[in-house]
């Protein structure tokens, strides 16, 4: 019966022809099996106690920072780790191992030692080395050239072949000279064998030629061979082709800093191009036109006809716009539609102010993309160094900002930098900013106010339209006609439109109950917001929580909102309609004033604009326009609004004009809900 386990495993332990070696957590040793002593060279009775050797004795750094980085933690999560590793006798002999590491826990489960067991490798013997040679004279890429010692060759590789074109047959018992171009005089070769004799070897660049008669760069290393007794008894040639290696070179640069759509240099490329420019222009002394090009409807081509299309009106401006620039100049695509252009001049303003306009109109030219043509919308900002920054990052900003501020206004065009542009940008900015968190935190800075529309004809309250007033602690009292535009760049625009038609459902409700009698009331929704897919279901839903009849209202749209997509807007105002709601069409009078939209539209209502009103008792033409909008609209069978009123003049001819309705600072103004109430009750 086996009774003393521990002390059997201690003698087999001893006995195995294993490195055994147990260590602490401080990865001391603790314990080596005689095995273990031997192959490091520690005597038998070196007492590891007294005298303590730690595992970094027996490795160097980069194997013992192995041990500490992969090993020791794959052991305290796996509990055991193997592989191949070298490590260190006390003579600093290299013995290559398999190792097994094994950690010991204790009854908590927390490691108290490891343990080591390793078998050494055996290292290569001739035999292996001889055939590990020729298979690497075989398979290797570069190619390989044997010579004797008056330089004829004896062997070549299969790189060799493939490289230079010769087949094995072919070259041996010729020189090398064989492979020289013309490229090198007698002296470059002298002092190339010169450099070998002397240092053993010589590595450079050459120009060989293959068989092919092409001429090529080589990355050539030639060596002496020495046999035991230190004589010469072979020269070895190993070479690469560097014009594949500069091919591929090239190809990565093309990768790296140009554009696949359009074969214009990218961001990478501006990134790396900009800082010389601008040395350039410092030392000559000479401006830098920096151009930000925006394209112009990139996303709704690709929204409508789909990203394929997208590409092809890309690839069609990057064409344009390169006709215009020269070899000195950078043209890069840094974003979808967005180009940066740098155009270092001497040049006036005018002159520049030319080419900028040639980009301009090179873009805005039709654009042919399948069955579909379009007119596209560019807008390019200019900065100019040094007027508007010395930095890279100040004058793409400049330019961009300047880029936004040509945007604003719409149509296609082109807009220098200025200081202005740039403060209008930060506050346009901050209303943004300051409207987003207003809808959403703190709602208590918005409110909305009435603007009552009286019949002209017996001065009775028509009905009213809901407006909306914002007053920012810190920037005051901001009108629509500001902050509208802003919201109206971005989806905000929605959130605040949807917050106006809540807060009205509200008012009406609350109005409701107090049994107040209602005339329509009138709100705004901008063309934004009108081509969202929800918008019909989303506005139906709202009134029907708040169970407010759709006759009950009336949208004001203009003409923005049927511009771009005419069927889609017909059949949402249509349904609006077909549920009882009125539709007004606003602002009529500016803008393109279309009166196919008179037509087409499924319209109760139509608006003119104050501006048509503001000059009435003086310009004879403001009352033929009248006019004229009041006969349309009573021959389409409208009504007819008429807004901005200021004055008795202005109201006395709208009377004698028989028109219907109007709104204005002259019957009253814009109102707070309570004031309202009391128009509603009848003292207006
Ligand atoms: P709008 O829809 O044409 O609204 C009429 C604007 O004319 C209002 O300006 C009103 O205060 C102003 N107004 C009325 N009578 C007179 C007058 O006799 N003289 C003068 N000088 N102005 C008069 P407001 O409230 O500043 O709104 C400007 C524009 O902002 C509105 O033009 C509308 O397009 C937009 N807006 C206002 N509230 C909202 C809203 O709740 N939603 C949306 N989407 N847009 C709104
Ligand atoms: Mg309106
Ligand atoms: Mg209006």
């Amino acid at each position: 019966m086996l009774t003393d386990l521990p002390s059997i495993h201690q003698d087999i332990v001893e006995q195995l022809d294993y490195f055994i070696s147990t260590v602490s957590t401080d990865l001391r040793l603790l314990t080596l099996n005689p095995f273990g002593r031997k192959l490091c060279g520690i005597a038998a009775d070196h007492d590891l106690m007294q005298q303590p050797l730690y595992v970094h004795n027996f490795h160097d750094k980069e194997n013992y920072q192995f041990l500490l980085n992969i090993v020791f933690p794959h052991v305290q999560k796996h509990s055991y780790w193997q592989g191949s590793l070298c490590f260190f006798d006390q003579q600093h002999n290299c013995i290559p191992s398999h190792l097994k590491v094994l950690a010991h826990r204790d009854l908590a489960g927390t490691i108290i030692s490891y343990t080591g067991i390793a078998h050494t490798q055996p290292s290569l013997d001739t035999k292996t080395l001889d055939e590990l040679s020729k298979q690497l004279f075989a398979d290797a890429i570069e190619g390989i050239m044997v010579t004797d010692t008056q330089a004829r060759i004896l062997k070549v590789n299969p790189a060799f072949t493939s490289i230079t074109g010769y087949e094995a047959a072919e070259v041996i018992g010729k020189t090398p000279a064989i492979l020289r171009s013309a490229h090198h005089g007698a002296d470059f070769y002298r002092q190339m064998w010169q450099t070998i004799e002397e240092n053993g070897y010589w590595q450079g660049e050459i120009w060989n030629r293959k068989k092919d008669l092409t001429v090529y760069q080589q990355w050539l290393k030639i060596s002496r061979v020495l046999n035991s007794d230190g004589a010469l008894s072979h020269y070895l040639a190993v070479f690469q082709d560097l014009s594949v290696i500069r091919s591929k070179d090239q190809q990565i640069h093309q990768l790296v800093n140009f554009d696949r759509l359009t074969r214009l240099g990218n961001r990478e490329l501006l990134v790396s191009r900009f800082p010389q420019t601008l040395a350039q222009c410092r030392q000559h002394k000479s401006k830098l036109l920096v151009c930000w090009i925006d394209g112009g409807q990139l996303s709704d081509v690709n929204q409508q006809f789909g990203l394929t299309c997208g590409d092809q009106l890309i690839q069609l401006q990057a064409e344009r716009l390169q006709q215009l620039i020269g070899p000195e100049d950078t043209l890069v695509r840094i974003y979808a539609d967005d180009y940066i252009l740098l155009h270092q001049t001497k040049a006036g303003f005018s002159q520049t102010n030319k080419l900028i306009g040639h980009l301009l109109e090179v873009l805005k030219q039709p654009a042919r993309l399948g069955d579909e043509v379009l007119l596209p919308t560019p807008h390019i900002g200019v900065a100019c160094y040094p007027e508007d920054g010395e930095q890279e990052e100040d004058l793409l900003h400049a330019a961009e900002l300047a880029m936004f501020a040509a945007k604003e206004k719409g149509s296609p065009g082109l807009n220098f930098y200025n200081r202005q542009v740039g403060a209008d940008y930060h506050r346009r900015a901050l209303i943004r900013q300051k409207l987003q968190a207003a809808l959403q935190t703190n709602e208590l800075q918005l409110q909305l106010y009435f603007q009552p529309k009286v019949t002209l004809s017996n001065g009775s309250l028509a009905g009213a339209e809901a407006l909306i007033r914002w007053h920012e602690p810190e920037l005051g009292t901001i009108s629509p006609a500001d902050f509208i535009p802003i919201a109206e760049q971005s989806s905000l625009i929605i959130e605040l439109d949807r917050w106006v038609v809540t807060q009205l459902c509200k008012q009406l409700l609350c109005w409701q109950q107090k049994q107040l009698s209602l005339p329509v009331i009138s709100f705004n929704i901008s063309a934004r917001h009108l081509v969202e897919p929800d918008f019909t279901s989303w506005l139906l839903g709202c009134l029907q929580a708040y169970q407010i009849p759709p006759s009950a209202l009336e949208m004001e749209i203009t003409e923005t909102a049927l511009i771009d997509n005419e069927a889609n807007a017909i059949s949402k105002l249509q349904l609006l309609k077909d549920n009882g709601m009125r539709i007004a069409l606003d602002d009529f009078g500016t803008g393109y004033s279309s009166l196919c939209y008179l037509k087409n539209m499924p319209l109760d209502t139509v608006k003119i604009d104050r501006s048509v009103v503001s000059d009435l008792t003086t310009n004879a033409k403001a009352l033929c326009i009248i006019k004229s909008i009041q006969l349309l609209a009573s021959e389409l069978q409208l009504g007819l609004t008429v807004e901005g009123i200021e004055n008795q003049q202005q109201h006395q001819i709208l009377v004698e004009l028989g028109c219907q309705q109007a709104q204005g600072y002259w019957y009253a103004k814009p109102m707070p809900a309570k004031q309202m109430a009391l128009q509603l009750t009848g003292s207006l």
